[in-house]
């Protein structure tokens, strides 16, 4: 695919280095736990992992094959230093999907704009308010669309781990959501009144008088309408956003019609900043 020399002076790895053989047990973590320690061949592991991925993306957004080269080398790079300074954990990025951190600074540096801590999509934020473990399983399954086998050796866990940590995600990602959006200024109070008893409605713990106002006001109002509704399916929703902002792992079929942009998709429902993604219902 013709990746050229880092425009960079530090040593990334371009196509054609050849990986050493590491042990099958290396998860991502420990590769970038070993990179930091200085480990080189850590990190060339890592770079062969993710680097088809992330030039896809790369050639997404930006339209110059010469340019791909020179963004992909350029982001493998800052995320290099900021392992190697240990700012890894703390700044870029979070202990997240290694992939999704060189995705990141993909988009810093074509200036586009990427999920992360400032995120204003709910379900992006709270994904990055589950275990990084979580994370990973999560997006590399909905967002990336990847299959099990690979994802366990990205992770370094076994078919039972992986897939307990893909259940429990879901169920952790729904709650996060509710949390973010509970801790959210813009929500209407009569909506946060809702919000907070979605879990109690739906199990029939509420009285009669607190399910009757519930149900008066979901009848009244389309916002919490369509949270209900994306709430029962995090995954798509997470993977449709994050289509939204970083056009990855689109299927064939899907590539026809350009994904609308993110600002479009998020003023047609109020409160406005509260972000309840359009979804596609079934
Ligand atoms: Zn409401």
């Amino acid at each position: 695919m013709g990746l050229e020399t880092p425009s960079s002076s530090l040593v990334v790895p371009t196509v054609g280095t050849m990986a050493p053989v590491r042990a099958l047990g290396d998860s991502d973590t420990a590769l970038v736990e070993a990179t930091r320690t200085g480990d080189p061949d850590a990190f060339l592991e890592l770079w062969t992992r993710h680097v088809e991925a992330v030039a896809r993306l790369a050639r997404r957004l930006v339209a110059d094959e010469s340019a791909v080269s020179s963004v992909v080398n350029d982001a493998f790079a800052v995320v290099m230093i900021d392992i190697a300074q240990d700012r890894y954990a703390h700044d870029r990025v979070g202990l997240e999907p290694f992939r999704l951190s060189v995705y990141k600074a993909v988009a810093d540096l074509l200036g586009h704009p990427r999920p992360g801590g400032r995120s204003s999509v709910p379900v992006l934020r709270a994904l990055h308010r589950l275990p990084p473990r979580m994370q990973s399983v999560v997006w590399y399954v909905d967002v990336e669309e990847m299959g099990w086998g690979e994802v366990e050796r990205l992770v370094g866990e076994g078919p039972a781990e992986v897939r307990t940590a893909y259940r429990l995600a879901h169920t952790t990602l729904r709650a996060e959501w509710v949390m973010d959006l509970l801790e959210d200024e813009t929500v209407p109070d009569a909506c946060v009144w809702n919000l907070r008893r979605t879990g109690s409605r739906a199990a029939g713990w509420l009285s009669w008088s607190a399910a009757r106002r519930y149900d008066r006001h979901l009848r009244g109002c389309t916002w919490c309408q369509e949270l209900a509704e994306a709430l029962r399916s995090p995954a798509s929703v997470l993977a449709h956003e994050a289509h939204l902002v970083f056009d990855v792992a689109l299927r064939p079929e899907d590539r026809q019609s350009p994904p609308r942009s993110r600002t479009s998709s998020q003023e047609t429902s109020a409160p406005a900043s509260a972000g309840v993604p359009s979804v596609e219902r079934a």
